[in-house]
């Protein structure tokens, strides 16, 4: 912790006053963090053996004299990516980055220091002693990390930084997650069995896909501050007791576009599906963690930026730059868009929407919570949500440029977010302990009257508890597709409910 978080520590103090209070609790946790993780691997494998303790114990100290040796010569960090350079190097090209300087690291902060860990005498312990002792260091500090918890804020910012110089994770966790990442990318999508449509009559779904959303902080679902101006006068449906199928943007996007709501990517994802079966799709992206897909159109928000004019173009408003247009254009008779917008992401809630939008003041500008009040930090949040209701209500006024074709428009959120209750901020908490905030989301939906004609929706009631494994059935049904993989229970507007 000492020898090898030379460029740890400089990375913390320059990004952080810790002189501060904030700051130093900050650095207390950074430094409970990597005290913790090592002392319960090292602990794990001396449950083992203490052989096989001091073995390791050499080994990593010499893969990090060497890993710092990088480090600090050539600047960089040992994210994925650059463990995916590692692997991708081939070896004339590695010797043109050694020294002699290297030498110089390898003796005296590897070779060295593992002679001493070689010649260092243990003392056996009783088993159940050790793992007491063990056990009684993690709690208190997993317990101080928790009374620490606005520094986490600070953390998850900047984990790309504090993870890539983070010794022997940085190396050791960023190759796993590099050899992941190609072993999931050689993997094939399941193709899933072909549908029937029932008919090629003109029918436009546009799926808004939110981020961070809370169902807690919509007016449409009780909240006391008017955050849905816009959509509540638009007749929109919002369904009660949805819930996502994971707290993190990843998994909970595969869940949108599966039929099983599956977290993980093993099925072809509801976008080229409906590719696949004749129907045109269009997708535009505000955000990142969608699976790998295959689509007719697919438009990054920095290229669709080019054509924008506005302030919107800053924010989601972006993804509407010619969809207008685009929609008219569709080759085909069924359209399908996916929107998938940034939404309302922490910490830095404020920047997420248009000065316009600052309607609940005074807002939190700062990533350090303990210079906010949680009502600014609430309030930051509140805007971004009306900033959604404009931006729905401005795809709904789309989808009425085109009123003489039925249309859907589904919002869901991928997954919830936490403002402070109980001590949790942001998501990502594990789905079994996570808050209810994190998991209970905004599950709307909108229907043109041509819509609700041609299914007779007119009197319909809509049960509770949606979740995110319905939107495949009922764009399936919308599009009046039949086939194997459609499950008309599943199906919001099934024609027998
Ligand atoms: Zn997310």
């Amino acid at each position: 912790m000492i020898l090898f978080h030379y460029p740890f520590y400089k990375y913390v103090f320059t990004h952080l006053d810790v002189f501060s209070l904030g700051g130093a609790l900050t650095f207390l946790s950074t430094f409970i963090i990597l005290y913790v993780l090592a002392f319960i691997s090292l602990f794990l494998i001396a449950l083992i053996s203490i052989r096989a303790l001091k073995i390791l114990s050499m080994v990593i100290i010499i893969t990090n004299s060497i890993a710092l040796y990088f480090v600090l010569t050539y600047h960089v960090i040992l994210d994925r990516t650059m463990m995916g350079n590692v692997f991708n190097t081939d070896t004339g090209e590695a010797a043109s980055y050694y020294s002699p300087k290297i030498f110089f690291y390898l003796f005296f902060l590897g070779i060295l220091p593992a002679y001493a860990i070689s010649k260092i005498h243990i003392q056996k312990a009783k088993k159940l002693h050790l793992a007491m002792q063990s056990f009684t260091i993690v709690i208190i500090s997993v317990f101080l990390l928790y009374l620490n918890s606005p520094t986490w804020l600070w953390i998850d910012k900047n984990a790309k930084y504090v993870g890539a110089l983070a010794m022997p994770w940085s190396y050791t966790v960023n190759a796993a997650r590099y050899q992941l990442k190609e072993f999931k990318q050689n993997k094939k999508q399941e193709l899933l069995p072909d549908g029937k449509l029932a008919n090629d009559n003109k029918m436009i779904v546009v799926l808004v896909i939110g981020e961070s959303a809370r169902a807690a902080n919509f007016s449409l679902y009780g909240y006391n501050k008017e955050t849905n101006p816009y959509l509540s006068k638009l007749g929109i449906v919002a369904l009660q007791g949805a819930t996502s199928s994971a707290t993190y943007t990843t998994a909970s996007i595969n869940s949108i576009l599966s039929p099983t709501g599956s977290t993980s990517d093993e099925d072809e994802p509801l976008s080229s599906y409906l590719q696949r079966q004749g129907i045109d799709v269009i997708w535009r992206s505000n955000n990142w963690g969608e699976p790998t897909m295959k689509v007719q159109t697919y438009q990054k928000a920095e290229d669709l930026r080019k054509q924008c004019t506005g302030e919107g173009c800053d924010y989601d408003e972006v993804l509407l730059t010619g969809l207008d247009n685009e929609i008219k254009n569709s080759p085909k008779n069924k359209t399908f868009v996916v929107l998938h917008n940034a939404g309302s992401p922490g910490p830095t809630y404020y920047k997420k929407y248009p000065q316009a939008f600052e309607v609940f003041k005074p807002v939190c500008k700062s990533v350090d919570l303990q210079i906010c009040t949680k009502q600014e930090l609430v309030n930051a949040y509140d805007n971004t949500i009306l900033y959604t209701d404009y931006f729905l209500s401005k795809v709904i006024g789309t989808l009425k440029n085109h009123d003489e074709i039925p249309s859907l428009l589904v919002y869901v959120s991928d997954h919830g977010e936490s403002l402070g209750e109980s001590g949790f901020y942001l998501h990502g908490t594990p789905y079994a302990i996570a808050p209810d905030f994190q998991k209970n989301i905004p599950f709307l939906f909108w229907t043109s009257p041509a819509f609700v004609k041609e299914n007779k929706l007119e009197n319909r009631e809509y049960k509770e508890n949606y979740n995110q494994k319905n939107i495949f059935h009922t764009v399936m049904g919308a599009f009046n597709m039949t086939g194997k993989i459609y499950d008309q229970q599943l199906d919001i507007f099934h024609k027998t409910p």
